[in-house]
């Protein structure tokens, strides 16, 4: 099979960490007889430099005609001083509303050879974590009306939090649909108990259930979810939440694992179609000296294997490569610990894809 994928590297880290995720991607494509045909982009600050705009048409179009699309990161210093409307990360804006990507994917994956970079304690962790959040990206509290009015405390202002049953439907459907990837266990989170939005969110939810028989639904309150998170997290495979509460927990459930450089993400629209990204930035601080972790970005890719071109066993291919190489004592800077052996960005790329070779 032949896949079209847009690429767009981005600033500081981001050409790094893409190099070395689409080496991994082509040793794929060798060994299970793929061909991955790449259109390099440009969006964010080297597009201003180059075009004066962060995302140039010809990138937003590129990437709407392709399979998937995979990006490095934005912004930097250079750019900073720009009015909000002109900064680089209007790119990820335009590319989520342009695409249409409705859903966010955040995996908290926990490897057990960095169990130490966790800050719970080792026995409410157990042999790692391995949870998966699904946020509604492009609805409710932070798309509703928004306004100001008198009130009789002095002048007030107001966000609209509201969910159609058609949104709530979809992104219900791509956490049914992954949960059925995982463990076919879904958490729905909401504030039912006091908002009619979530209300509204839980019975569609159940509706959308009866089409998935063979996963376990259940639901928690987010205040709860919030504590849980800390208390027990391996009780949670699948959890799916509208856009604010999706905002906070996901933060959340990726702080526990301990490090930045490390997680994937991905943003998806209607039929699988996805925008895949480490959830780290720029980072212009080590930008260029063969310092960054390239796992987030190589983990991305596994995403895009998986949740949109359908092939789950070479995604999973690329995870145990992953595994069995922090296994063996390999780390970047940012995950680095005594008696462990420090690798750059490409070290680490090539130590991914020798296992996956083998
Ligand atoms: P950042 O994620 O770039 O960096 C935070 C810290 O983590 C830095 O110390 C950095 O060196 C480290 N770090 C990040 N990724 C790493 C990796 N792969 N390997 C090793 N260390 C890593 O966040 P920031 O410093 O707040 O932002 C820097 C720039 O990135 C800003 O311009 C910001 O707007 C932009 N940004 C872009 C995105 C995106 O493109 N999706 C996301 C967040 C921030």
């Amino acid at each position: 099979m032949s896949y079209n994928i847009s690429v767009i590297p981005g600033d500081g880290i981001g050409p790094e960490v893409i190099e070395e995720a689409i080496r991994v991607l082509n040793t794929i494509g060798e060994k299970y007889n793929h061909e991955f045909l790449y259109a390099k982009l440009l969006a964010g600050g080297c597009a201003i430099d180059e075009y004066d705009e962060a995302l140039p048409a010809e990138t937003l179009v590129t990437c709407e005609a392709s399979d998937a699309v995979l990006l490095g990161a934005v912004g930097g210093p250079k750019w900073d001083t720009l009015p909000a409307e002109k900064r680089p990360e209007q790119a990820l804006l335009g590319l989520r509303k342009g695409l249409g990507l409705f859903a966010n994917l955040r995996p908290a994956i926990l490897f057990e050879a960095l169990k130490d970079a966790c800050p719970l304690k080792p026995e409410i962790i157990g042999d790692g974590l391995d949870i998966s959040v699904v946020r509604e990206l492009t609805g409710g509290i932070y798309f509703g009306e928004k306004g100001e009015k008198d009130t009789e405390f002095g002048k007030g202002a107001y966000d609209v939090k509201m969910y159609a049953e058609g949104e709530v439907k979809r992104i219900a459907k791509v956490a049914f649909e992954m949960a059925m990837k995982r463990e076919k266990k879904l958490t729905s989170v909401d504030k039912a108990n006091i908002l009619r939005s979530s209300i509204l969110w839980r019975r569609v939810v159940e509706e959308v259930a009866k089409d998935y028989p063979e996963v376990e639904l259940n639901h928690m309150y987010v205040d709860n979810a919030a504590m849980q998170l800390v208390r027990d997290p391996n009780q949670f495979d699948v959890i799916v939440t509208g856009n604010m509460f999706g905002d906070i927990l996901s933060d959340e459930a990726s702080m526990i694992t301990g490090s930045i450089g490390m997680l994937p993400s991905a943003s998806l629209g209607e039929n699988n179609f996805g925008m895949y990204e480490p959830i780290h930035g720029s980072a212009p601080d080590i930008a260029g000296q063969n310092l960054a972790n390239p796992i987030a970005t190589i983990m991305s890719v596994a995403m895009m294997l998986k949740y949109t071109l359908g092939l789950t066993k070479e995604s999973d291919d690329i995870e145990k490569a992953v595994e069995t190489v922090l296994n063996n004592g390999y780390r970047t800077g940012d995950i680095m610990s005594d008696g462990m052996k420090s690798v750059g960005t490409v070290e680490m790329g090539q130590l991914i894809i020798d296992e996956i070779k083998k």
